[in-house]
């Protein structure tokens, strides 16, 4: 039997602020891998140097605690919440909202949200001093008495690239397969490859792209994957490193270090695929409370 469980908002806050100011200076373990890896098979000498120059700015940036990129991003949670879990004081957008506000401060990372999206219907749209800084969270339930938060600080540039079709339902796999690779590859070196490619296909229009924003986070052990999806993510992986647009759009052998694609049923009448791309710079954890 699973008993309510009270989580306090001090131990969420504190979470936050730890989470934040471990991946605001490095990328993910798995990251900094892969990249080492694309350095080890490349042959591209300009390529090489771009990928060594990745890296040492991996070292830095850990080493003197400084953000990996200047664009320190916006903030993503994706949180799953146990059944059994009762918030205290507080909702948890607003104690999320407070602890990035305050870790942005003690950082002195680079103020990114636009409050007002068009920026010339204000005078001053970024935030000010007496505004919380905005997130985006997307919240789902889980079974049990845990709160699960997958945290991502997710640049603008690579954001930008990303993007949704309404295909047919009658669409075939090479369609939606070179709708895929068309988008990555014509983003040129804009999303700052090598990127990570997050894939939604189904569910209707908004929850096809938040599986292509949640396909970028690890771990997806909610979700389940058929087979038939693995083999697609290898062989779009291999098509878009194939085109050759490699390190930063200057060429080379790794375009994208990883696919990662999450289904959902949709509606007979529609077949929804979205693209969620984020850089080589991948600031991403999940922490259970
Ligand atoms: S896309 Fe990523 S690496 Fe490029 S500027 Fe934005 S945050 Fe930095």
């Amino acid at each position: 039997m699973t008993y309510i469980r009270t989580i306090s908002k001090k131990m969420i806050y504190d979470a936050i602020i730890d989470a934040i100011g471990q991946i605001y200076c490095q990328s993910t373990p798995e990251t900094i891998a892969m990249i080492n890896n694309a350095l080890t098979i490349e042959e591209d000498d300009v390529a090489k140097d771009m990928l060594k120059a990745m890296l040492l700015n991996e070292e830095l940036a850990a080493k003197e605690k400084l953000p990996i990129c200047q664009d320190t991003g916006i903030v993503v949670v994706f949180a799953d919440i146990g059944t059994a879990v009762k918030i205290e004081n507080g909702s948890l957008y607003s104690i999320i909202s407070q602890a990035v506000t305050d870790v942005w401060e003690k950082y002195y990372l680079r103020d990114s949200i636009a409050l007002e999206p068009i920026r010339c219907f204000s005078s001053n749209p970024s935030k000010t001093k007496d505004t919380l800084q905005p997130v985006i969270l997307h919240l789902s339930e889980i079974p049990g008495n845990k709160l699960e938060l997958h945290i991502s600080l997710k640049g603008g540039g690579a954001e930008n690239c990303s993007t949704l079709k309404m295909f047919n339902p009658t669409a075939t796999i090479n369609e939606i397969e070179d709708f895929i690779v068309d988008t990555v590859v014509s983003s040129g070196g804009k999303p700052c490859p090598p990127v990570f490619v997050g894939i939604g296909i189904g569910g209707d229009f908004e929850q096809c792209a938040i599986l292509a924003k949640r396909a970028l986070m690890v771990p997806i052990s909610p979700f389940e994957k058929k087979p038939e999806y693995k083999k697609m993510e290898e062989r779009l992986l291999n098509q878009i490193n194939q085109k050759g647009k490699g390190i930063q759009g200057f060429g080379g052998k790794t375009t994208a270090l990883k696919v990662n694609i999450l289904s959902e049923p949709c509606h007979i009448a529609s077949l929804p695929v979205a693209i969620n791309i984020d850089c080589h710079a991948h600031r991403c954890i999940s922490i259970t409370i």
